[in-house]
């Protein structure tokens, strides 16, 4: 199956997919770790994606077009995947409808105020990505996994966490309506534990297999 997470920064998208991909055995697609390792390596796109992400501002459409059109043609795609932060714009998704079929689109609903919280919070494994929150941490510095420091993403800082909020208004949430149009969407509301919308997700994933 061909599954796109949509919902605000925040909304856990990377955390559900993480464990959705595990169970379903096949990959999770994130832009943004995919940007961030472009980053690391040092690459050109990864200097100019930069200044973008640290301004909170999304990353020009045809760069995320580009990369997620590569991944999805590598061959452990072929069986299905979970795209985590894309598409971000109405235009990547009409770009993404020319190169891929998806079955359905998951939107994590979450208040704003809960948002920012749970961002500014945010703590993640450079080495795996694996996303933490202090609130859940109990004072463990280390990821679990592999025992990498956790650090604070710098956009994930106070200020940055406010722009990225408000162009996930006007950029993003308006995938929302096109997806519904399109009969693909199920909404996922706010409110639930961790847990509680992971099973949320695979009762929906069952419901239309
Ligand atoms: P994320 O890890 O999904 O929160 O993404 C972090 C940052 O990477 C975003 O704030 C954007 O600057 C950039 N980014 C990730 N995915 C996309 C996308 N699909 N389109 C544009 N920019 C993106
Ligand atoms: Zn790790």
């Amino acid at each position: 199956m061909n599954i796109i997470f949509l919902g605000p920064p925040g909304a856990g998208k990377g955390t559900q997919a993480q464990i959705v991909c595990q169970r379903l055995g096949i990959p999770q697609v994130s832009t943004g770790d995919m940007l961030r390792a472009a980053i690391a390596a040092g690459t050109e796109m990864g200097r100019k994606a930069k200044e973008y992400m640290d301004q909170g501002q999304l990353v020009p459409d045809e760069v995320v077009i580009g990369i997620v059109r590569d991944r999805l043609a590598d061959a452990d795609c072929q069986k299905g995947y979970i795209l985590d932060g894309f598409p971000r714009t109405v235009e990547q998704a009409k770009a993404l409808s020319t190169f891929a079929k998806i079955d359905v689109a998951i939107n994590l609903d979450v208040p704003d105020d809960v948002l920012v919280k749970r961002l500014s919070g945010r703590r993640v494994c450079p080495l795996c990505g694996a996303p933490y929150h202090v609130d859940r941490l109990n004072g463990e510095t280390v990821c679990r996994a592999d025992g990498t420091p956790l650090i604070q993403r710098d956009d994930d800082k106070a200020e940055t966490v406010l722009n990225r909020l408000a162009v996930y208004h006007q950029k993003t949430a308006p995938l929302i309506d096109h997806y519904r149009a399109e009969g693909l969407l199920k909404n996922i509301g706010g409110g639930l534990s961790l847990e509680e919308i992971s099973e949320e997700i695979f009762r929906t994933l069952e419901a239309i297999q």
